[in-house]
């Protein structure tokens, strides 16, 4: 069998990269159904832009790369085309704009597109052994115990990364990248929870908070959440993609509140009340209690001193801690890292080495914050690979 196209995994970026490709395009996919990962994403309802996006909240070894995809194709245009399809949404926070209705709108959206582009979408099928003859990728295919050998004189491989496995993710984009002498860069669980050992904040678990948190030298202003591993809530998920092992997490429990001054103040007013009553009204009670072991809690606010107040404030807007590890790919909503963006061009996302080969969407190493971001970088890769194929 010949096909002019070959796009390896029916998730965000292959469908996307059909709906462009042109006609003569097979899309692959191991999984019973496509586009998986989407159906289950931003709770069922799909973040699926987000209108800030800008390269700066992009991670890569080259922060340059995905600025060309990006600014050719960018979250207005996506909105266009869910409106196209009738498809309501919201904007929840941050620029995040998620669907009204559920998530498999997207993926039914992405279908049509597909389809109307002159797309097949295969899904059940296992891809075995690749090779370049010197004029087309030869690709065994297997589906329902029957191998056939598929021609393609494009190959994109648009079979993400490795979060998830359970959802059927594998790293065999990088093999395939590997196979054809592209280079990688380290790969690591990133949008995922720290944990911490002996179940540290297990008591705590359910309490969530706003804080502002710091990792490797990135700052996010969002909400935190206890659970009976850890951390979790978008703040330490986002500081998860700049932290190592290692490293300490900075948290201020009191964004943009100065508990020096508010400390004194209470002081000048209600002496003779604790400070732990003090805690109890500026933090959830649960948290607030758990901190009074480390505070002159049980002092009435009379008595502190200046360095006292000074020591609390300064434990209260600079927590730190250090996190044993993360919960892994598990449950990892993104894998930071991957294929090296130094041997793909940043117009096409076609190999420097081997034109005609093409690598789009997580597999690359472009990993895109938390909020809608890591849909866009599918979307705008999957076009700048889509639209160059179409045009040739
Ligand atoms: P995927 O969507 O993962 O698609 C890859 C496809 O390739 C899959 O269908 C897979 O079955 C197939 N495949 C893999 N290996 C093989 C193989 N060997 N042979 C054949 N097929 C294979 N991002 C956002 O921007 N907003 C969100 O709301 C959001 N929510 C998320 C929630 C969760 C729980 C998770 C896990 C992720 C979320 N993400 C979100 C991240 C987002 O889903 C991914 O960044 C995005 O799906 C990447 O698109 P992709 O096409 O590159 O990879």
């Amino acid at each position: 069998m010949e096909v002019r196209t070959l796009i390896l995994g029916a998730g965000a970026a292959g469908l996307f990269c059909a709906a462009h490709a042109g006609p003569g395009t097979l899309v692959v996919d191991h999984a019973r159904r496509p586009g998986e990962k989407i159906r289950i994403s931003g709770g069922g309802r799909c973040n699926f832009t987000n209108t800030g996006t800008v390269p700066e909240r992009f991670l890569s070894e080259n922060p340059h790369f995905a600025k060309s995809a990006l600014a050719r194709y960018g979250p207005w245009d996506f909105v266009d085309l869910v409106g196209r399809h009738g498809i309501a949404w919201h904007e929840k926070t941050l620029g995040q704009l998620f669907c009204d209705g559920s998530a498999k709108q997207i993926v039914a959206m992405l279908l049509d597109e597909a389809a109307r582009a002159g797309a097949t979408v295969e899904t059940g099928t296992e891809v075995g052994e690749i090779a370049h003859d010197g004029s087309a990728f030869r690709v065994v295919l297997e589906r329902e115990g029957r191998r056939r050998e598929v021609a393609a004189r494009h190959l994109v491989v648009a079979t993400g990364g490795k979060s998830i496995p359970k959802m059927g993710a594998t790293g065999r984009a990088y093999e395939i990248a590997t196979q054809f002498g592209l280079g990688l860069t380290e790969t690591r669980a990133a949008l995922v929870p720290f944990t911490f050992p002996e179940g540290r904040f297990a008591p705590l678990s359910g309490t969530a908070l706003p804080v502002r948190a710091a990792a490797g030298g990135a700052v996010f202003e969002e909400a935190m959440l206890f659970t009976h591993r850890g951390l979790s809530g978008p703040a330490m998920l986002q500081c998860s993609s700049y932290w190592r092992e290692g490293e300490d997490l900075t948290v201020d429990l009191l964004p943009g509140r100065d508990a020096a001054e508010e400390i004194a103040e209470a002081k000048r007013t209600q002496g003779a009340r604790r400070l732990s009553t003090w805690l109890s009204a500026a933090l959830p009670t649960r948290l607030a209690e758990s901190l009074a072991s480390e505070l002159p809690a049980e002092r009435k606010l009379a008595e502190l001193s200046t360095q006292a107040i000074r020591e609390t404030a300064d434990r209260l807007h600079g927590w730190t801690l250090r996190p044993g590890g993360t919960e892994g790919y598990r449950t990892a909503e993104v894998t930071l890292g991957g294929v090296a963006t130094g041997g793909l061009s940043s117009k096409t996302m076609e190999a420097k080495t081997l034109p005609g080969l093409f690598f789009i969407g997580e597999a690359v190493d472009v990993t895109g914050w938390l909020g809608g971001y890591n849909f866009q970088w599918a979307w705008a890769s999957a076009h700048a690979a889509g639209t160059e194929i179409a045009s040739r």
